[in-house]
């Protein structure tokens, strides 16, 4: 971190401000120039407060180099972190696929769904029991209910469970969950993240509709920072000018994310389009761009579906998919996990 400091500032007060870096560990390299006084912080600077230090009278402007995220920072943590839910893996060319429907609505639907996409290949059974709805009108859950069909269907196939939390209370709802969804509209839920960041549970972190890479790994961070390192990062479309999809893919953030981090990253290509003849385009381009996974939708019955009927599959749909992921992982180098 570089602070310049302004024409005119009086040497105690410089002298009083980098005495402050010190004591917080950094040490300081100064740099005298003509007009301008620079000093650059060595160390970590990841708590240091930029908005406090602009505050000084003295400061004229403070420029970050290095990113504030240090834990979920690949620079630190060269290899890649792999991820393992049950028989399921994730990073380090370890590649699964998470499916299932949008809402859990019944038993014999979630069973259906869960055999079938176990049949298929999925590696986890997905299924939101607590939604978060635009429309407070709209289906919101069978919420605890919900969590007893999903435990149900696991006992059934023996797929591992993922499943979206909303509230910090909820927490011991879902104990016996394999891995815990941070939804899009709660990746900034900063006390939900420091709840879960107490965990040992995998945590699967949902891109939010109009948050930038480095906000996104910043969440990421709130779980690691708990001691929960297992976190997988999921692109699921960001909010743009375009209206003919639901959101827009980012598919540039894959290989920007593995760049930055060594989380695994997996796409959701269901949420990216909400349209279902969308989905096998955007997953064979998630894999080509680096993606460690998957996660669709799929439905019995996706007319009737209670949410995202437009986005899902038909079980037949995704079992032909589920070929031409196979194919496509393996010539990308994955090595695909079943249950
Ligand atoms: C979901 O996975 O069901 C969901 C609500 O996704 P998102 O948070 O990405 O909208
Ligand atoms: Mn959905």
């Amino acid at each position: 971190m570089i602070v310049i400091f302004k024409k005119d500032a009086p040497q105690e007060a410089v002298e009083a401000l980098c005495q402050q870096f010190e004591a917080q560990g950094l040490k300081i390299h100064n740099s005298m120039g003509q007009h301008t006084h620079l000093v650059g912080l060595i160390g970590d600077t990841s708590t240091v407060d930029v908005d406090l230090v602009l505050a000084n009278a003295a400061v004229e402007e403070v420029k970050r180099v290095s990113e504030p995220y240090k834990k979920a920072n690949r620079k630190f943590h060269p290899e890649d972190t792999v991820v393992h839910v049950g028989n399921a893996a994730f990073g380090a060319g370890h590649f699964s696929v998470m499916a299932g429907p949008c809402s859990v609505e019944s038993e014999q639907q979630i069973e259906a769904v869960a055999k079938s996409v176990q049949k298929s290949g999925a590696a986890l059974l997905r299924g939101g029991a607590f939604k978060p709805r635009t429309s407070p009108y709209a289906f919101q859950g069978l919420r605890a209910d919900g969590l007893v069909l999903l435990r149900h269907a696991r006992s059934v196939t023996g797929l591992p469970i993922v499943t979206e939390i909303m509230n910090p209370e909820h927490i011991p709802l879902f104990e016996d969950v394999d891995l815990i969804q941070v939804g899009a509209r709660n990746m900034q839920n900063f006390e939900l993240l420091k709840e879960l960041g107490k965990l040992k549970t995998p945590i699967l972190l949902k891109r939010g509709l109009a948050n930038t890479l480095e906000e996104f790994l910043m969440s990421a961070e709130y779980i690691m920072a708990g001691g929960n390192e297992n976190v997988i990062l999921c692109e699921r479309g960001i909010r743009t000018f375009e209206p003919s999809m639901r959101n827009t893919l980012d598919i540039s953030a894959v290989p920007m994310l593995k760049q930055k981090t060594h989380l695994p990253v997996v796409v959701d290509p269901s949420h990216a389009a909400g349209i279902a003849w969308m989905v096998r385009p955007l997953a064979m381009a998630a894999i080509a761009a680096g993606a460690d996974g998957l996660m669709i939708e799929v439905h019995n019955d996706p007319p009737h579906a209670k949410s995202d009927g437009a986005q899902s599959l038909t079980p037949e749909q995704f079992d032909r998919l589920m070929a031409d992921i196979r194919h496509t992982a393996e010539f990308f180098g994955r090595t695909i996990h079943a249950s």
